[in-house]
């Protein structure tokens, strides 16, 4: 007989952890180690689950590289000890946690999945239960003694996306998150429905490698109808910045006029790397296919294609971190590293 499967909770903060104070109104993280008294419901689970919780549990708006490190190194540190981990997030910046860990987390063959709820665990119309139960039910799936997922997952409101294809879209429905380039990759109904064909293959064969460096001197600049030359010209001249990702507009165009084009062009030859990424919620980047993509492409932007922007701000960090030869910058970037993009 198989031995149930491990699954070790990592608790960072986040409304699912939180409960009311009913004194002020305010919502504060309570024990996290008790959990397991909180809902009697994961005792029926046929898993083992341990859990783990930041010192001081944070908000996700605190969220930075440095707490990404400890969320990988938590999982590195227990990863031959557990089948699957479920990481318990706040919702706000969940998007940009799972594509950095996806990143960060290199031949990945176990489940990592994000969850977290919109309300907290203990009110009476909690969407934390059914998140966190089913988000572990989705980290112990074995088949044949292996990891069924073997990537980094966010589970939310029924779907288990992959996770640096997510972003969050609503701030007050339940259904928060959307994967707009890619499908999702489990449903929860009466049965969980697995779309095994979009997975990540599971590479056994290959030892984890944990890339904690990552490189902050990145900036995301939103492109706007009358954005000003001596805002850009501002941002590009900013001390050590490496790289830029820049929301253009539709299939990935911009302004043709010269003071732009030569902006850019300066700054790439300077060094600086500068990803091209759609402001629409959905699609891809497609430079050339406009007159007003065209010169970007000529000049070496790097095409972020059908990326989100979560992916692509933490992408660059990774491979600043990986000081990855200039080179070599943009032929890296343009490959998909974890499913990432086409
Ligand atoms: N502000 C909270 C956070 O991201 C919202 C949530 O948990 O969903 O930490």
């Amino acid at each position: 007989m198989l031995s149930k499967s491990k699954i070790l909770l990592i608790y960072t903060g986040g409304t699912i952890g939180m409960k009311k104070d009913f004194e002020t109104g305010a919502l504060r993280a309570f024990n996290f180690s008790k959990l397991l008294q909180r809902i009697p419901e994961l005792k029926q689970l046929d898993c083992e689950i341990e859990t783990i919780s930041f010192e001081n549990p944070i908000d996700s708006s605190n969220m930075n590289p440095e707490k990404w490190a400890n969320i990988a190194i938590i999982i590195a540190d227990n990863y031959t000890s557990f089948d699957g981990f479920v990481v318990l997030h706040g919702s706000d910046t969940m998007s940009y946690s799972a594509s950095a860990l996806s990143f960060m987390l290199e031949n990945l063959s176990k489940p990592v999945i994000f969850t977290g709820s919109q309300l907290p665990i203990g009110d009476l119309r909690t969407d934390a239960k059914e998140n966190l139960i089913t988000a572990i039910q989705i980290a112990s799936l074995r088949e044949n003694g292996k990891p069924v997922i073997s990537e980094v997952g966010l589970y939310f409101e029924y779907k288990l996306y992959r996770g640096n294809r997510t972003t969050k879209i609503n701030a007050e429905h339940f259904n928060a998150f959307t994967s707009p380039n890619y499908p999702h990759l489990v449903e929860s109904g009466v049965h969980l429905t697995l779309n095994s064909e979009l997975f990540l293959p599971l590479k056994t064969d290959l030892h984890l490698k944990v890339h904690k460096a990552l490189d902050n001197n990145v900036a995301i600049i939103k492109m706007f109808p009358g954005i000003s030359e001596v805002v850009l010209a501002a941002i590009f001249d900013i001390p050590n910045l490496k790289g830029v990702i820049l929301e253009t507009y539709g299939a990935g165009n911009a302004p043709t006029e010269d003071w732009f084009i030569n902006l850019l062009k300066e700054a790439i030859n300077k060094g600086l790397h500068v990803i091209n990424v759609t402001q629409c919620s959905a699609g891809s980047v497609s430079m050339g296919q406009y007159e007003t993509s065209t010169s970007m492409k000529e000049i070496g932007v790097i095409s972020g294609k059908d990326i989100t922007t979560e992916a692509a701000i933490t992408k660059l960090m990774y491979l600043l971190g990986q000081k990855i030869a200039s080179n070599d910058f943009k032929k890296i970037f343009e490959t998909s590293l974890r499913g990432e993009m086409v």
